[in-house]
C-alpha cells in the first residue's frame, strides 16, 4: 500500500481479496503496509488490485515463503518484545540461563544482564534435552519466577514452549515464547505459534536449509502472528571443535531475502565458553540484530549447558564490546562513502 493508505483503503483491499476466495495478510511497517494474500492456487491478475484506491503496486511473490519474503514486504520488520525493538536501529542483548533452576538462579542472572545493559532475559522452564534422564525444567514455577525477575529488573522474558499442550501456559508468562531448534519443523507447534497474540523467536533447527528455516517462519505467519524474530544458533557439521557450527553467513543471506529480523545464539552455535564472546562480536560484526547468550551466576553448577555458559563478568564485556561495534559500524555508515 502507498505509505498515506489508511484503514479504510487497507479493508477495501481486503475485502477484495476475501471476495475472490482468498486470505488477506494486513503486515503493518514503518512506513507501508503490505498486504499478503494466501490460499490462491495460481497466479492472481495483478489487475484485480492495481486501480483500488491506496494500492501502490501489486507484486507476484516467486518464493515459496510467501509472507516472510522481502518481495511482499521491502520494509524491514520491527519486532517489539516489553518495549524492546528487535530489528531496530539498536542491537539487542537477551541474556540468561539455559534453565530457569531456582528463584535465586534466575533472580541472580536478571540483575546480572541488567547490569550488563541487557534488554531481555532468556531461561527455559520447559527443556527439549537430549536425555529424557537429565533436568527438563521446573515448568510453571520456573515460569513464575521468570515473571518475577520481569517485574524486579523490566526486563522482558523469553522462554520456551516444546510443546501444543503446554504453549497456553508458557504463552501466559512469556514476552516473547521461543520455539526451539528440534522443533523447528514441529508444524502443529508453529501452527499454535502462528495463532498466539505474543511474539516468536524461532530458532533454526540442527540441520535445515535457509530454506527450510523460512518455511518454518511461514507457518508462523500464515496463522496470522508476523512478530517473528529468526535466531542462528548453529547447524550441526563434521567439525568436532565446536558442538555446532554457527553459520553467520546466514544473516545476510536472510536478510536479503526476508523482512524480518534475525539475531544469533553463540552459546549453542558454539557450545565452548572460550568461543562465545568472539562469534557474539562477529554476529555483530556481520549486521545480526541482537545476540542470545546463556549466562549464568555460576556456571561450574549449572544443570544445563554449563560449559557454553558467560558468567556475569564475561557477559558484561561482551555486551559492552557488541555496543562498540555496534556504535562504530552506526557511525562510520552515516558518513557519506566518499568522504570515508
Ligand atoms: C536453548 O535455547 O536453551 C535451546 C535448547 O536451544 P536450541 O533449541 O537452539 O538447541
Ligand atoms: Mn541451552
Amino acid at each position: 500500500m502507498k505509505a498515506q493508505a489508511g484503514p479504510a483503503e487497507i479493508a477495501r483491499v481486503c475485502e477484495r481479496i476475501e471476495a475472490l476466495g482468498f486470505k488477506p495478510h494486513i503486515i503493518p511497517g514503518e512506513q507501508r503496509t503490505a498486504i499478503g494474500i494466501t490460499g490462491n492456487s495460481g497466479p492472481i491478475d495483478s489487475a484485480e488490485f492495481d486501480h483500488l484506491p491506496g494500492v501502490a503496486e501489486a507484486i507476484r511473490v516467486s518464493k515459496p515463503y510467501k509472507l516472510v519474503s522481502r518481495e511482499t514486504k521491502p520494509e524491514n520488520t520491527v519486532v517489539m518484545v516489553n518495549g524492546v525493538a528487535v530489528g531496530g536501529e539498536e542491537i539487542v542483548l537477551c541474556g540468561g540461563p539455559c534453565s530457569v533452576e531456582s528463584r535465586e538462579q534466575i533472580l541472580e542472572s536478571a540483575h546480572a544482564v541488567k547490569h550488563a545493559g541487557g534488554e531481555l532475559l532468556r531461561g527455559g522452564a520447559y527443556k527439549p534435552r537430549t536425555s529424557p534422564y537429565t533436568f527438563q525444567g521446573l515448568a510453571e514455577e520456573g515460569l513464575r519466577y521468570l515473571a518475577e525477575a520481569r517485574a524486579e529488573t523490566g526486563l522482558g522474558i523469553v522462554t520456551e514452549a516444546i510443546d501444543t499442550e503446554t504453549f497456553d501456559m508458557v504463552e501466559s508468562y512469556a514476552d516473547c515464547v521461543q520455539i526451539g531448534a528440534r522443533n523447528m519443523q514441529n508444524f502443529s507447534l508453529l501452527r499454535r505459534a502462528g495463532r498466539s497474540r505474543k511474539p516468536v523467536l524461532l530458532k533454526r533447527g540442527i540441520a535445515s536449509t535457509l530454506e527450510e528455516f523460512l518455511m518454518a517462519a511461514e507457518y508462523i505467519l500464515s496463522e496470522g502472528n508476523y512478530n517473528v524474530i529468526l535466531c542462528e544458533r548453529g547447524v550441526r557439521t563434521f567439525a568436532d571443535h565446536t558442538r555446532n557450527t554457527l553459520d553467520l553467513s546466514v544473516v545476510p543471506a536472510v536478510q536479503a531475502l526476508s523482512h524480518l529480523p534475525i539475531i544469533v545464539d553463540p552459546s549453542h552455535g558454539t557450545g565452548k565458553r572460550d568461543k562465545v564472546i568472539p562469534m557474539a562480536l562477529a554476529s555483530i560484526a556481520a549486521g545480526a540484530s541482537g545476540v542470545m547468550v546463556e549466562v549464568h551466576p555460576a556456571p561450574e553448577r549449572a544443570l544445563s549447558d554449563g560449559f557454553q555458559s558467560l558468567d556475569p563478568a564475561e557477559f558484561r564485556e561482551m555486551a559492552a564490546e557488541c555496543r562498540a561495534i555496534s556504535e562504530l559500524l552506526a557511525a562510520r555508515r552515516k558518513i557519506p562513502a566518499g568522504v570515508r
